[in-house]
């Protein structure tokens, strides 16, 4: 099913997100809600959505007043595509963004405390 109010798919009649019953199924062309992220990772994902020729929306999650009180970097957005190209944009997120996530788990300082333990025992 399909809620129209949170663009997202919903497993059963029911949305869990807003709680709202769910009329009808998802249509190819419907928006589907893919990442709601930050402006740098939102921008990212639009660019590499736009190399794979898939149709996309963004929207901001918080008025511009409201932007403007928290400071433009905390401003969100919801990136939205086409049920038609839902798995594809998914599947595009997902590998972006697991790659950004590696990346930063690497840089972790675990490697390095233990090296530097190993030898303060010396
Ligand atoms: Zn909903």
């Amino acid at each position: 099913m399909y809620c129209e109010y949170c663009k997202r798919l919903v497993e059963g009649d029911r949305c869990s997100f807003c709680g709202k019953k769910c009329k009808r199924d998802v249509q190819a062309d419907d928006l589907c809600l893919v990442r709601s992220i930050g402006q740098i990772w939102a921008d990212m994902l639009c660019d590499v959505l736009q190399q794979n020729e898939i149709p996309y929306y963004k929207q901001s999650d918080i008025g511009a007043g409201m932007a403007m009180l928290t400071g433009l970097h905390m401003e969100s957005f919801s990136i939205f595509v086409p049920y038609s190209r839902y798995e594809e944009a998914k599947e595009t997120a997902d590998a972006l963004f697991s790659q950004v996530e590696e990346g930063e788990e690497g840089a972790l300082e675990e490697d390095g405390d233990a090296v530097e333990k190993e030898s303060e025992d010396e």
